[in-house]
């Protein structure tokens, strides 16, 4: 039997020439991603990237009981929309990328198996007769000495009273301490006890998450396990598996937990809703990666708004630290304007569009880009579009008219524009312009009645652009309304 990890004795592969470096990402599909464990695939995503290795999905769906169905499409959508693309993993279309597959856990049953039995005969692991191995999925206090001592007589009288054996690994005597040596956490002692007999396979031959993982990791060749710092737990005993299997362990970072904005584990109602939700409110996928990635390292250069491709040359395991992160919603929105004002704007008007029709306004797809752009430096996310846009529309088409000097500039600059040939963006500024110069307001003299006059607020996006979008008749109409007359 052959394993694709790194043999005891080699040593570490860490950027090395001969093996890429391989991450993976390895969700149960027990609900859909939300900041928490995104951030665990950005950061995996990137290293990937940034090495030229592979980043790998595999879905931990062992445990019927809590697999949610559609769980594991929704995981797939949310990594797409983050443009986390997996070299190997399961498809949505069905089937898998990658020679080291499948990569579904409820598929690789016979896998755990061999590599179960194989223990066995190493006299690495031995079946157990207790009655109880697991309560409410915890494993039950265990008393390895006595267990492993059962007679075969007993062992038989047990299996006739029908209990079915479960599969133990049988923990190295000398070990009086076991270490695990993690990126972001130095050498980690924990006593033997943290390793002791621990079940591999259960009685009805279901293998357990700690067992699961170390032959998926083995088998799929991780070099780097990063994930949450909830893991350090599970690693002791992960370490003496790879020590049975002869196979030296992949480099752990186990980073920091995202803590609520008022402390606190992360849940829906302090502010960690699913990425679905950000997704539907139109935050940019790559402010919510750049987030991510900045709430476990920081750029060297100390810039808090970094493109992917930043990310990507910068992110490094050495930057991570080790205190606890909390989450900042008010960053995030931060940060997704600074990705929205920086879209090219072809780009931005096609990712607003599908939240246009939700203003209510009369705004045509030749005048959108203009639209969008007047107001491109307020969206936080691309649902904001509808408010913005409704800024150009009046509520009400009357307002209290302008004291007299405003309402003869709206007066003139209608008469101005009425004979403008094309209602076109520049000609309409340039008119403005002149008109104010004609009658001594400029600045913001100039452009706060008009606004006014317009759209009913002294500020708002520039004055051409609010008129090129209102149109000729509506523009004109206000105008006419501002300076007194019956339009
Ligand atoms: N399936 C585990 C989880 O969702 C991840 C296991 C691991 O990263 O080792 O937390």
């Amino acid at each position: 039997m052959t394993f694709r990890g790194r043999p005891a004795g080699q040593p570490p592969t860490t950027r090395t020439r001969t093996r890429l470096l391989r991450t993976r990402f390895a969700p149960s599909p027990t609900g859909s991603l939300h900041l928490g464990n995104a951030r665990v695939a950005v950061l995996n995503w990137l290293l990937a990237r940034r090495h030229g290795g592979a980043f790998i999905l595999r879905i931990e769906d062992t445990d019927p009981e809590r697999n949610l169905p559609g769980a594991e499409a929704a995981i797939m959508r949310d990594l797409r929309w983050l443009g986390l693309d997996w070299d190997e993993g399961p498809l949505e279309e069905g089937g898998h990328a990658g020679a080291c597959g499948p990569y579904r856990q409820s598929e690789r049953s016979e896998r755990y198996a061999t590599v179960a039995e194989r223990l066995r005969e190493a006299g690495r692991a031995y079946p157990c007769h207790c009655r109880e191995v697991e309560r409410d999925g915890a494993p039950v206090p265990h008393d390895d000495q006595a267990c492993a001592a059962r007679s075969e007589e007993e062992r038989a009288a047990l299996e006739a009273d029908g209990v079915v054996p479960a599969l133990r690994f049988r923990a190295d005597q000398e070990t009086d301490h076991i270490v695990v040596q993690d990126a972001v956490r130095g050498a980690v002692r924990f006593p033997a006890e943290a390793g002791g007999d621990f079940v591999l396979l259960r009685s009805d031959g279901s293998p357990t998450y700690g067992f699961a993982v170390v032959v998926d990791d083995v088998d799929m060749g991780i070099t780097h396990v990063v994930r949450g710092a909830g893991h350090l737990s599970n690693t002791p005993r992960q370490v003496l598996l790879y020590r049975a299997l002869g196979m030296e362990p992949p480099v752990f970072a186990h980073i920091p937990t995202v803590l609520a904005p008022e402390g606190g584990k992360l849940s829906k109602r302090a502010g960690a809703e699913p990425l679905a939700a950000l997704r539907s409110a139109g935050v940019h996928p790559d402010a919510v990666v750049n987030y991510l990635s900045l709430l476990s390292w920081s750029s060297e250069s100390g810039e808090d708004v970094l493109p992917r491709e930043r990310l990507m040359a910068e992110i490094s395991l050495e930057r991570i630290g080790a205190g606890d992160v909390m989450h900042d919603p008010a960053r995030l929105r931060w940060l997704s304007a600074r990705h929205i004002e920086a879209m090219p704007l072809d780009a931005l008007v096609a990712a607003v569009r599908p939240w246009v029709p939700a203003a209510g306004v009369p705004v045509s797809d030749e005048v959108l880009p203009a639209a969008v752009a007047g107001v491109r430096t307020h969206l936080a996310a691309f649902e904001d579009i509808a408010a913005q846009l409704r800024r150009y529309f009046p509520e009400q088409d009357a307002h209290a008219p302008l004291p007299a000097e405003e309402a003869r500039l709206a007066g003139g600059v209608a008469v101005a524009l009425a004979e403008l040939p094309a209602w076109e963006e520049d000609a309409l500024g340039k008119v403005v312009r002149a008109v104010g110069a004609e009658l001594g307001h400029r600045g913001r003299a100039l452009f706060e009645p008009l606004r006014t006059a317009l759209t009913g607020e002294p500020h708002g996006p520039p004055l051409p652009t609010i008129l090129l979008v209102q149109g000729r008749d509506m523009a004109l109409h206000r105008l006419r309304q501002a300076a007194g007359e019956r339009a």
